[in-house]
């Protein structure tokens, strides 16, 4: 007991949800390692505790990404009200909790800026259904989810619409949005976008682009529903 009482006034006294902010922390580390963000751009952020917790660990504002410490991640409720952390909770707090309200099996958030799913969300193209990876992770074509200011409701809302049977969309003008059952589901889906993003653009400049057959996309996207089956269906 004293032990614990001296922790506190040092101010050492762990989180509870310590495991998850070291989770978001690696994560944060991971999307500026594979140059997937520059800078302070792009969010993550981890559910916490049960859905009907509604809580959760997110990324502060303004921070490097690269210099991501346990302090820099903050647990905030689905209204965006701070419940742990002394910093600002990252400007897209709205985005993530439009994401987890949408799908309930969603645990994981992730947003990127990486160039190539960026030139496509620019050039308000989707991502056709040409790999079968992307129908198995993502659940079929990536489209582009309606262009709002960023920290906006309006674009909180059309990338909660656009993730509702999908697992990443693209922010029209801005990015990539992906979601996961945890973690590192998320990354993979961001990855993965970044990946046939770079694809395709390649596959445009040196031909025709192929769509998969539409019974091979029938029978992947029965796969993908059966690993992402909502809690509530
Ligand atoms: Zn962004």
């Amino acid at each position: 007991m004293l032990e614990s009482k001296l922790l506190r006034t040092r101010g050492d006294m762990p989180s509870r949800w310590h495991a998850e902010k070291l989770a978001v922390v690696e994560a944060g580390r991971e999307i500026a390692r594979k140059g997937l963000v520059a800078g302070t751009a792009g969010n993550v952020s981890l559910r916490v505790g049960s859905p009907i917790d509604e809580l959760v660990a997110i990324t502060r504002s303004g921070k490097q990404y690269d210099r991501l410490s346990e302090d820099d991640i903050l647990i905030i409720s689905f209204d965006a009200d701070v419940v742990e952390g002394d910093h600002t909770p990252s400007i897209e707090s709205m985005m993530h909790i439009a994401c987890y309200r949408a799908r309930a099996d969603v645990r994981a958030v992730v947003h990127t800026h990486s160039i190539y799913a960026s030139a496509l969300a620019v050039a308000r193209l989707e991502l056709p259904p040409m790999i079968d990876e992307m129908i198995v992770h993502l659940g079929g074509e990536v489209r582009v989810a309606a262009y709002g200011f960023p920290s906006s409701e309006e674009l909180a809302a059309s990338v909660a619409a656009a993730i509702a049977d999908r697992n990443a969309t693209l922010m029209a003008n801005h990015g990539v949005v992906g979601v996961g059952k945890d973690m590192r589901e998320a990354l993979m889906v961001c990855e993965l976008v970044e990946r046939c993003a770079q694809i395709y653009v390649m596959a445009r400049a040196i031909g025709q682009v192929h769509q998969l057959p539409a019974d091979v996309i029938e029978t992947e996207q029965e796969l993908y529903k059966m690993a992402h089956r909502q809690e509530a269906d």
